[in-house]
Parts: structure tokens; C-alpha cells; sequence
């Protein structure tokens, strides 16, 4: 052996053990100071009145516009063709003389919106996921990225139980891909596959969940979901003694899923709003059923669809968000297509921080109907859950406005009456406007990093 293999050999040895010991710091202590001041202000500027969240957004916001124009080509030459002088910046209605940002241009622009700052520096790629197109890359500064959005995440955990200065043990249930097997243990918490979940070995992670015992499970909803429709449906108790909450991330959360999970696990399901692009977080609150979006994480607005700002209470736009986060690629008015309903209302647990009532849903969660109009994929839950004691999973698939065909694992072959009041129900739930095939398949595929998709829309919409 020689010598580069036996240091191989010895680090291999004890790498295992010393990753164990780390990770029993907690992580106020292990992510060091830039995490610690990050947290801390996120505890106290919660509690801010209005006023002072609103003056401390605008001095973020003018910061932002300044290093844009001054170290950003593709803003240096934007601001200039449309008269934007960043040093007559006063208040935020002055962003709305800035464009919009959208996907394209940023794959058009991509090394004009590097900073000059920032062009020497080591910089990591956040791509994003995008279940229609080509996904979007941008960068980011590595470690300023890591330490806030850790900072953010573990300071909306926190609502429901989630301590910086303890140890948090976490069932993990989203896009790793365990060594040789559907799980193992790694960083003192449970990993497991969404790749490999399926109806067969559902019992199987059902009994690692409960032997791990963790305090938390993270995972996608869509996961989640099949492992507690499969408990409801085959009366399985799941009892996890130390269980807080479920933390869900990365996809949105229906009513009628939230209240599925919830029931199979027995604690409440917790999500957030948040996007790969890190321009804007809103959590849940744990007092009310809102949405609290964080004001210095970036600055968010939400335009209706004749381009005004949604402002009467529910009222539905689009989420545009510059994101305080990013100096190395700054993102200024980023057009997310995700859509939001506003709420005017002030908060019971008493942070004064804008609210949303409902994350209606990302642009692919949406059916295109005959006419041409965009209809929520929502509406059919009720109607997978209807069936969940005929199949084991289903999947809707589009291509063409007006047609849906949805692909079904089914326990038993399906006859002819189900099949038809199954068309007939979803008829009827999209007045008409969509017809539905039914095709039952053996297997239904994870997307790239994954996740179970109850939609696959190829419309570009
Ligand atoms: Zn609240």
C-alpha cells in the first residue's frame, strides 16, 4: 500500500465518527458567527413595528439598486436606456420604473448580471428545478447564500419547535440518493429516497420512520402524501413518539393534502413559501392560517394580471421579488410565475410583516382548458382521494389545452363504471372544459431531483 492509499484508508476511517461528533453541535454553534448574528436579527426584527420593517426594506433596497448599477452590466446599460438615475431612488414606487427580470432574459444576460465585485470570487450555481423548459443555473456567493438561507429556514422552523441550540434529528424524505439502498444514516439523521418510495415498500419506510424516532421529518409534500394515504387507507397507526411537526418544502401544500398528512401522523404539517432563485420567503405562521413574507430576505410584489398591484383583500397576482440575498447576480423585479392572494389583515400572533392568505399554486400546477384559460390542479385532489382505495398513484399528464390523461397504478383492474364516473367526476369538477383518458400503467417516474408530480404540463404557459 502506498502512502496516498493508506491516508485514504485512515480517513475513511475515522471521517464517519467525526462527522457523527459534529453534528451533535448544535447549529447556533457550528455555522459560527455570520449564522448567529443572521438568526439573532431575524428574532428581534420580527417584532418590528411597520414603520421601522418599511425604512429598514427601503435602505436594503436602495443598497441593492447601487451595487446594480454601479458593478452589474446588464443593469449599468437598463438603467441608463430608461433614465434611472439610482441616486434619485426615494421611495418604493421608484421600482416600478426598473423592468421586469424574467427567465429568458436572465439566460440571454447571464455574464452581464455577474457583479464586477464579484467576478473573481469563488461563486456556486443554484439551479432550479422546472418541470417544463430548460431549468434556470444562477450564482451565488457559496457561503453568505448557505449561512442566511440556513438562517431564514431555522428561524421559521422555530414556529413549530425546531431549536437552533439543540439537536434536531430529522427523517429526511426528498431528492438524496442513498448509498446502495432506499435510506441510511448519515449526519445523525434518517435519509431516505423519494426515487424508490413506491406501494410496495411504503411499510417498510413507515417502519424506519417510526424506529428513527425523529423529531422532525423534512420532506416534499408529494412524498409525505403517499406514505400517509397509504397508512389512512390500510388503517395503519403511525405513532412517533418524539414527533413535532412535518416539515414541508420545495412544492406547494393543498388544504386537502395538508389535512391527509396531518391526520396519518397525527402533528401539525408546516410549510413555507420559497423558491431554488432565493428571492423571497414567506412562512407560516403558527398562530393563523397566513403567510408571513420576511421583508429582508428580498422585497416582494404582487402584480395582478392588468399589471397593478393586488391590493384588495384575497386578491390574486403574481409574485415579483428582488432578492436582498444575492449581491453576486442580483435579481431586481424577478417574475417568479408563482401566484399569491394577498391579505391586508394584521396577524393575531402580532409581527406586522405583509401578509399572504393562500400560495394558490406554481405555473405548472395549472390545466389548460379548451378555451385556453388556466384552471388550478388543485380541483382534482379531492378526486384522487376519492379512488384512493382503487389505486395506488396517479399522475396527470397534458400536452394539449382541453385533454388530460391521467396514469393510474391501479390495486385491482378498474371496470368499466368506475372508469366512467371517475371521467365524469373530473368533467364535471372543470365544468366541461377538459376530457380525461384514463391509462393504467405499471410505474410512475420521479422528476430529475425526485419529487412525485401529480402534474406534468408540457404547455408552456
Ligand atoms: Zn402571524
Amino acid at each position: 500500500m502506498n502512502y496516498k492509499e493508506l491516508i485514504k484508508g485512515i480517513k475513511k476511517q475515522v471521517e464517519r465518527p467525526l462527522r457523527y461528533c459534529y453534528f451533535t453541535i448544535p447549529d447556533y454553534i457550528r455555522y459560527g458567527e455570520s449564522f448567529q448574528k443572521q438568526y439573532n436579527f431575524l428574532e428581534e426584527s420580527q417584532w418590528w413595528t411597520k414603520e421601522k420593517q418599511k425604512e429598514f426594506q427601503l435602505e436594503q433596497l436602495k443598497n441593492l439598486i447601487n451595487h446594480a448599477y454601479s458593478t452589474v452590466p446588464y443593469y449599468k446599460k437598463l438603467f441608463d436606456l430608461h433614465e434611472i438615475n439610482p441616486r434619485n431612488f426615494k421611495s418604493f414606487d421608484d421600482i416600478k420604473k426598473i423592468p421586469y427580470l424574467t427567465k429568458e432574459i436572465i439566460k440571454e444576460n447571464f455574464n452581464d448580471l455577474i457583479s464586477s465585485e464579484y467576478r473573481n470570487k469563488k461563486l456556486v450555481e443554484m439551479s432550479t428545478g422546472g418541470s417544463t423548459g430548460e431549468p434556470l443555473i444562477l450564482l451565488a456567493d457559496k457561503n453568505a447564500d448557505k449561512v442566511k438561507e440556513w438562517a431564514y429556514v431555522s428561524h421559521l422552523w422555530s414556529r413549530v419547535g425546531y431549536n437552533v441550540n439543540g439537536l434536531n434529528r430529522r427523517a429526511i424524505l426528498m431528492g438524496a440518493k442513498p448509498v446502495g439502498n432506499y435510506y441510511e444514516y448519515k449526519n445523525r439523521n434518517l435519509i431516505m429516497s423519494s426515487y424508490q418510495l413506491n406501494e410496495k415498500n411504503i411499510p417498510n419506510y413507515i417502519n424506519h420512520l417510526v424506529k428513527f424516532n425523529p423529531s422532525f421529518i423534512h420532506c416534499y409534500p408529494s412524498s409525505i402524501l403517499l406514505i400517509a394515504n397509504y397508512a389512512l387507507a390500510n388503517k395503519m397507526e403511525i405513532n412517533i413518539s418524539k414527533l413535532k411537526a412535518i416539515l414541508c418544502v420545495s412544492e406547494n401544500i393543498s388544504d386537502e393534502q395538508r389535512v391527509i398528512i396531518s391526520k396519518a401522523f397525527k402533528k401539525p404539517v408546516y410549510s413555507f413559501y420559497g423558491h431554488s432563485e432565493h428571492a423571497a420567503i414567506a412562512g407560516e405562521c403558527e398562530k393563523s392560517n397566513y403567510y408571513h413574507l420576511e421583508p429582508f430576505y428580498g422585497y416582494t410584489e404582487i402584480i395582478t394580471s392588468d399589471e397593478q398591484y393586488a391590493s384588495k383583500e384575497g386578491e390574486k397576482g403574481e409574485i415579483v421579488s428582488t432578492s436582498f440575498l444575492n449581491f453576486a447576480m442580483p435579481l431586481i423585479r424577478y417574475k417568479t410565475k408563482d401566484i399569491a392572494l394577498l391579505s391586508n389583515k394584521v396577524c393575531c400572533c402580532g409581527r406586522n410583516h405583509q401578509l399572504i392568505s393562500k400560495i394558490e399554486g406554481r405555473a405548472q400546477e395549472y390545466f389548460i382548458t379548451k378555451d385556453n384559460d388556466k384552471v388550478m390542479l388543485t380541483g382534482s385532489y379531492k378526486l384522487l382521494s376519492s379512488i384512493q382505495d382503487k389505486i395506488y398513484m396517479g399522475q396527470f399528464y397534458q400536452d394539449t389545452p382541453g385533454k388530460v390523461s391521467l396514469k393510474v397504478i391501479p390495486k385491482i383492474k378498474l371496470n368499466d363504471e368506475e372508469l366512467c364516473n371517475i371521467i365524469e367526476s373530473f368533467s364535471s369538477i372543470y365544468r366541461n372544459q377538459l376530457d380525461l383518458i384514463i391509462e393504467e400503467v405499471e410505474y410512475i417516474p420521479r422528476t430529475k431531483r425526485g419529487k412525485f408530480k401529480f402534474l406534468i404540463q408540457k404547455i408552456e404557459i
